[in-house]
């Protein structure tokens, strides 16, 4: 619940939120995500493997993988683990809606510098006007013997724009704010003439770009250099997405909101992460589970799924395959998905107090007041009453607050990674998330108590769903 004292407020912003924070701060793109997890979990002894290697799982080991640098995949073998034991897998996404740079972005209209973005996913592209935009991505710069190094960049100033149009021009603009996604939405990079000078004056010739001149503008390759200190002409290709510089923060009367870009889903990516971390300070309950304790952050959830890396991808299925690998035991899979379980972890949406109508009254989350169980009967959430049931005990056991939502009938309903995996490897399921307001708005608003709530869930289900499982018996 939230607080109302200064006190718990200033220690809101210590510890654990402080740290979200910086976590959101630092993961201006998906490869940026993925990195922090990854820096994470080295910090914690696990070791990297590559899917194109073979593995040699050991009870007790940690594990992570990554796929495209974009998608992120952590496990922990129990003590007693043995193929044929089931996976208390907690899944979310590390996209978020945003722009993107074009394959060929360079453009100049009166004397302006601008750049051809695509628009990714679903966002509310009218809260990207006038904000201070930023460039984060990834860039693969060829080395001296041909080789190709992956390089995360980040551009942490407001070297983009995108105006609105004065109220003067259109004085229509506060009944119906309408604007043309591929006209109106293109940021501004600079002044023709401004850059122009900057090449005159600049004598030195080796940070003229070569390769991706063609497609980017000099100034924004000539921005690239400086920032990864790489010769223009080593720069072969990149996948940049635009950002808001504006830090996250902690907002409200008594800090009881986090204010940040992408929430949804870096929020549930953190807050699953983490969970796997603490549940391994529990050392006698990962040296008694007989499970593997598993976390997936996918890339592109945000547009269906369907790529590689996404979590409609074979990767879940290969790599629960390859972690029940054995030569005697051969349907140590099919035994293991039965006794698994998923929580699909994505945010929620909060009641509204200016669009209160849109929830229905029974089901309205409230920010700070716990996880939401999502539940929908034409299964575009894949929760059931058995895996309900197994969640809610697990809370109640630790007295940690759960919500529970449903779409009202007459609007539509968003869905998520939980009935795809689900369908996929007939697999129960639990689709579940923190409630935010803003949903894949440029700035996002959840609770910051929420943190803390999904992280205790989430370590209580690695600790125990093997052995509640076993105990209650439902499926
Ligand atoms: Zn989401």
């Amino acid at each position: 619940m939230a607080s109302t004292s200064t006190a718990a407020a200033a220690s809101a912003t210590s510890g654990r939120v402080a740290d979200f924070l910086r976590f959101l701060h630092h993961s201006p793109s998906p490869f940026h995500a993925v990195n922090q997890c990854r820096e994470r979990l080295a910090k914690h002894g696990f070791v990297e493997l590559k899917e194109r290697d073979r593995w040699s799982i050991s009870a007790g080991g940690r594990y992570y993988f990554t796929r495209n640098q974009s998608t992120i995949v952590a496990f922990v073998a129990g003590g007693r683990f043995k193929p044929g034991n089931g996976v208390s897998i907690v899944a979310a996404h590390t996209d978020s809606p945003c722009f993107k740079l074009k394959p060929v972005s360079k453009r100049e209209k009166l004397d302006y510098i601008q750049v051809g973005v695509q628009l990714y996913g679903g966002g509310v592209w009218h809260s990207w006007f006038d904000r201070d935009l930023g460039l984060a991505g990834r860039v693969l710069v060829e080395s001296e013997k041909g080789t190709y190094t992956h390089h995360l960049v980040r551009i942490d100033r407001p070297i983009l724009r995108i105006p609105t149009l004065a109220i003067h021009l259109d004085r229509t603009v506060n009944e119906a704010f309408k604007f043309n996604k591929e006209t109106h939405l293109t940021p501004i990079l600079g002044m023709v003439e401004e850059q122009l000078n900057n090449t005159a004056n600049n004598s030195d010739k080796s940070t003229t770009p070569v390769l991706e001149a063609a497609r980017h503008h000099p100034a924004l390759i000539k921005l690239l250099v400086e920032e990864l200190h790489v010769d223009a002409d080593h720069i072969r290709d990149m996948e940049l997405c635009l950002y808001d510089i504006q830090p996250p923060t902690l907002g409200g009367a008594t800090n009881e909101f986090v204010l940040s870009a992408r929430l949804d889903n870096l929020f549930m990516s953190y807050c699953a992460l983490e969970a796997l971390l603490d549940s391994l300070e529990h050392a006698d309950h990962v040296d008694n589970d007989e499970n593997i304790r598993l976390v997936a952050l996918f890339d592109n959830e945000e547009i269906g799924s369907t790529s590689a890396y996404g979590a409609d991808s074979a990767l879940l299925e290969s790599t629960l395959r390859r972690l029940q690998a054995s030569d005697h035991h051969i349907t140590a899979f099919e035994e293991s998905v039965q006794k698994s379980l998923l929580v699909s972890a994505d945010m929620a949406h909060a009641v509204h107090p200016n669009y209160a109508e849109k929830h229905e009254d029974n089901h309205r989350p409230r920010i700070n007041s716990g996880v939401v169980i999502k539940r929908n009967a034409n299964q575009r959430y894949a929760t059931t009453s058995a895996t309900g049931l197994l969640l809610r005990e697990i809370a109640r056991q630790h007295d940690i607050p759960l919500q529970e939502f449903v779409i009202r009938n007459d609007s539509s309903c968003g869905s998520t990674i939980g009935p795809l995996l689900s369908a996929k490897l007939g697999l129960r399921t639990i689709d579940v998330g923190c409630p935010q307001l803003a949903m894949h708005s440029i700035r996002e608003m959840g609770g910051t108590h929420d943190v803390q709530h999904a992280i205790d869930l989430f370590t209580a289900f690695f600790n125990q769903f093997a052995h509640l499982d076993k105990q209650l018996q439902v499926d």
